[in-house]
């Protein structure tokens, strides 16, 4: 079988599909393994490297596509390249299903089974390949980075001759993996960090961070049968906001990561709130790509208030550690390659039954066979 693995389309995306750890992995299982040449540039794995590992570097990007039998990438396709891939082959990639209909009936016109990152089950059996998880961890971890980058303040407590600098204040608003991993960065920093969550489960692994849980009365709220959020009513999310407000005052750091599978993520920190912030205060918004969770914040941009909060609207943030980033998608997606290899046929076997692939297959056989995507009869 053939495995491609083309460079980046979106030119601002620094993460690869394939390290040459991983690379050797698949070679090992049975794959010839194909990839552009400098697929690794951006986040600092050599060529040569590569090669060692067994990699063929092919420059001629269309012929490539249309000879593999496995296409892996981080970002979507550009809809030109479904239509050059041949039937029967399979594309892994994060696909943003919820918002990429046209992408999805390309793939089943094209006759290409397409795999997304995103619908990957979040299953004890299934965590080796939980893109979402690898990536929304270092996330939490850049954003605390790249907020104490800009913050014109350290965030350690200090006791000096000239005086005691005192720690500063972190408000995480979300505590799933990213929210977690920016406590436990925030906390190793020093800062003195407190945490909201709409998933009452949370409060516990808050507190075991060593942060503060923030506790805000909305009803009910709990989680679907999968662990993620359920979306909050207009009054739920307005008692929120208002329950924040001080909270935010208070800060000088605020890194929300709110988000509700499938939808756009809610918008937790209005215009008001951010006013209420002091100068030289800084907001990161994880949610960015997802409609974000912060009133001003843009994808791509910096925005400064006019009270001087800068709000970090950054729409990948991971790739901003893209070695690692990389390290650990790439892993993912061997994970994923290894669970469906049949050692006999030295090949992959896409087994319906299977519920990791009934939930991240999205076509097959030139149809959507994802019931959530499926187009309605
Ligand atoms: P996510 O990215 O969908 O959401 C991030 C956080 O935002 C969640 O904790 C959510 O509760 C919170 N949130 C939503 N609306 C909010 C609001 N209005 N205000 C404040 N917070 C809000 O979630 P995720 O981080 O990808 O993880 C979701 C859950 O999936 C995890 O908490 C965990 O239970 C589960 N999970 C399981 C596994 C596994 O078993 N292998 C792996 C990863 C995650």
């Amino acid at each position: 079988m053939i495995c491609y693995v083309p460079a980046e389309h979106a030119q601002a995306e620094p993460r690869a599909a394939l390290t040459p750890a991983t690379a050797q992995a698949l070679v090992k299982l049975g794959f010839t393994v194909q990839a552009a040449p400098g697929l690794g540039r951006a986040s600092h794995y050599a060529d040569a490297d590569y090669e060692k590992a067994g990699v063929v570097f092919n420059a001629d990007h269309a012929a490539a596509l249309a000879a593999a039998d496995l296409v892996l990438r981080v970002r979507k396709p550009p809809v030109e390249d479904i239509a050059r891939m041949k039937r029967g082959a399979l594309h892994l990639s994060f696909l943003d299903p919820f918002n990429e209909s046209a992408l999805l009936a390309a793939f089943a016109a094209a006759g290409v089974s397409a795999v997304s990152l995103e619908m990957i089950p979040r299953t004890t059996l299934a965590q080796k390949m939980d893109a979402l998880s690898s990536q929304a961890s270092l996330a939490g971890y850049a954003a605390v980075i790249e907020a104490a980058q800009r913050l014109r303040m350290a965030l350690p407590m200090m006791m000096t001759p000239a005086g005691t600098i005192m720690p500063a204040r972190v408000f995480i608003i979300g505590a799933g993996v990213a929210g977690l991993q920016a406590i436990a960065t925030a906390k190793r920093l020093g800062a003195r960090v407190e945490a909201f969550d709409t998933r009452p489960v949370v409060e516990e692994q808050v507190k075991s961070l060593g942060a503060k849980f923030v506790k805000i009365d909305l009803g009910e709220t709990g989680q679907t049968a999968g662990g993620y959020a359920k979306a909050l009513t207009p009054e739920q999310i307005a008692k929120q906001q208002a329950g924040m407000a001080k909270i935010c005052a208070q800060s000088d750091i605020v890194i929300t990561t709110a988000k509700v599978f499938g939808r756009p993520a809610p918008r937790v920190v209005t215009k008001a709130m951010l006013d209420g912030m002091k100068p030289g205060s800084v907001v990161v918004d994880l949610a960015v790509e997802s409609g974000g969770n912060v009133e001003s914040s843009r994808p791509g941009e910096d925005v400064i208030t006019a009270n001087g909060v800068t709000i970090i609207g950054h729409p990948c943030i991971e790739g901003t550690v893209a070695y690692h980033a990389t390290q650990v998608l790439a892993a993912n997606f061997a994970a994923w390659l290894t669970h469906f290899w049949d050692e006999k046929q030295k090949a992959l076997r896409l087994d319906p039954p299977d519920e990791i692939l009934k939930g991240c297959l999205l076509t097959h056989g030139g149809a959507i066979v994802h019931p959530q995507f499926a187009p309605k009869s």
